[in-house]
């Protein structure tokens, strides 16, 4: 058999493989594997691309010993701004399903999803075809790639999630005008929204994590812990965002065991042996994957148990709808090593620590929500996030407890509780009836309470439908039938 090559060998590393290039490439990956690969549309972008997911599995293989991982790998969402992440995982579902990674189908399931962001590696942009930035749209979803990449959780249910990144060593308009590039190697990440199940989170910040920095260095790389990215000397240490808006906890509150890989990139304007250098990006993105498999290889069984015992919780009661970084009361500095730019010397910087998380504004789990007023908005809100409502065909007498909210122009400031009303009213026919399911138990309240910095009345085109100091048409059903 002739070696199938990426696009990006096929120009010897002179340029980054484009959306057409992989389409080809993964085509002609899928006929020579037969029956281990399958290559699924998950839709188009917001510019008409295929988004492509490639399903990697030996489903006649021989029996399996033990459970096989589903797992689901994301590469280059902020597109041709971090191009190594699907470069990447087309190297490695060549590798899976060719070469010398074959074994591995003996343990895993593989869906691949190397290109989530095709306008943006043909726009040479970390946004999509409407200038948008999909990583921030998972609680709307707004736009085709992140509702592909949300429907392809639920549609394949993973196990486990990877979503690999790149940040900027120069961040040219910030940091940078300060004199520095930040110096780190690989980070990784987890999904970290406090409303996902206790036991994924301990396992995923306690085992998880821990295991991962250690297998990228042993294998050469320095790894740590993601730090949200560095834009100032003056600024507070956090670890990533902790709302819904970002694919990460989307995921993680669908249920999957949720990574983020983050490597990092020299400077647009170095000169380099490979275009921008991506044969080295390549190398760190590939090293981190593979340190990835292995550790989910070595953890299959807590994995597997972690994620059983899950299934057996219903929603915790009461569920935090939010969580902030704070100061570390312990270590309230840390010093982080900066390059600086002229002398190219690391000097160490001193930050506020505010790496510790608080949980707060906790809500008694109601039976169902109910929607009076712009139901069509809501309805096309839920069907985008496939969550079940009814639509009432007659009058519906019950207890409803609705905010009273601020409202006006600033949809945070909107957002603010000025008392809670409690009734036994009639909801009108037409309303929407949303019912807490097992699965949509813990997003829901995310989505729809305006106390939750992952509410969609936290945006304007929802926060202008808050009726000013009026009970919200958004109401909790508490009690029984
Ligand atoms: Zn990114």
């Amino acid at each position: 058999m002739t070696e199938i090559m990426t696009p990006l060998e096929h120009h010897r590393f002179q340029r980054y493989s484009s959306s057409d290039e992989i389409t080809g490439y993964l085509r002609a990956l899928t006929a020579a594997a037969g029956p281990y690969a399958r290559l699924e549309s998950l839709g188009r972008s917001a510019h008409g691309r295929e988004l492509w997911a490639l399903v990697c599995e030996d489903s006649n293989g021989r029996q399996a010993h033990r459970r096989k991982l589903r797992v689901l790998m994301v590469g280059s969402q902020h597109g041709a701004s971090e191009a190594a992440g699907c470069e990447a995982l087309l190297h490695l579902a060549r590798a899976v399903l060719l070469g010398d990674l074959q074994s591995l189908l003996d343990d895993f399931e593989f869906m691949l999803i190397p290109n989530a962001n095709p306008d943006g590696r043909e726009r040479d942009s970390n946004r999509n075809g409407n200038d948008i930035n999909i990583n921030r749209d998972f609680v709307l979803l707004s736009q085709p790639e992140s509702s592909a990449l949300d429907a392809a959780v639920l549609r394949y249910a993973p196990d486990v999630v990877l979503d690999a990144h790149e940040s900027a060593s120069l961040k040219r308009d910030t940091l940078g005008r300060e004199g520095y590039l930040t110096d780190f190697e690989a980070q990784f990440d987890v999904a970290s929204n406090p409303a996902i199940p206790a036991p994924v989170r301990i396992f995923q910040e306690t085992i998880l994590l821990p295991a991962l920095i250690n297998a990228v260095e042993s294998s050469g790389l320095r790894a740590q812990r993601y730090i949200r990215e560095i834009t100032s000397t003056r600024q507070l240490i956090t670890h990533g965002g902790l709302t819904v808006r970002k694919f990460r906890n989307k995921a993680g509150l669908r249920g999957a065991i949720t990574v983020l890989l983050e490597t990092p990139m020299e400077p647009g304007s170095g000169t380099y042996p490979t275009f921008r250098n991506i044969g080295v990006r390549l190398e760190k993105q590939w090293c981190c994957m593979q340190a990835f498999l292995d550790v989910l290889g070595a953890l299959q069984e807590t994995l597997v148990e972690t994620l059983a015992q899950v299934s057996r919780l219903t929603p915790q009661i009461p569920l935090p709808l939010n969580a902030s970084y704070v100061v570390q009361a312990d270590s309230p500095q840390v010093i982080i090593a900066l390059r600086r730019r002229d002398t190219f010397l690391l000097e160490p910087i001193t930050f506020a620590d505010h790496r510790a998380v608080q949980v707060h504004d906790y809500l008694p789990l109601p039976g169902a929500y109910a929607i009076t007023a712009h139901t069509g908005v809501f309805a096309s809100l839920f069907a985008r996030h496939q969550i079940p409502f009814e639509i009432l065909q007659e009058p519906l007498v019950r207890r409803v407890e609705r905010e009273i909210l601020e409202g006006g122009h600033l949809a945070d400031a909107a957002c603010e509780v000025l008392d809670t009303h409690t009734q036994v009213t009639s909801l009108p026919v037409g309303s929407l009836c949303v019912p807490l399911t097992q699965t949509t138990g813990r997003l829901l309240p995310l989505l729809l309470d305006p106390r939750s910095q992952s509410s969609v009345f936290r945006y304007p085109s929802f926060a202008r439908l808050i009726e000013r100091q009026q009970p919200l048409f958004v109401g909790r059903l508490t009690d029984r039938d």
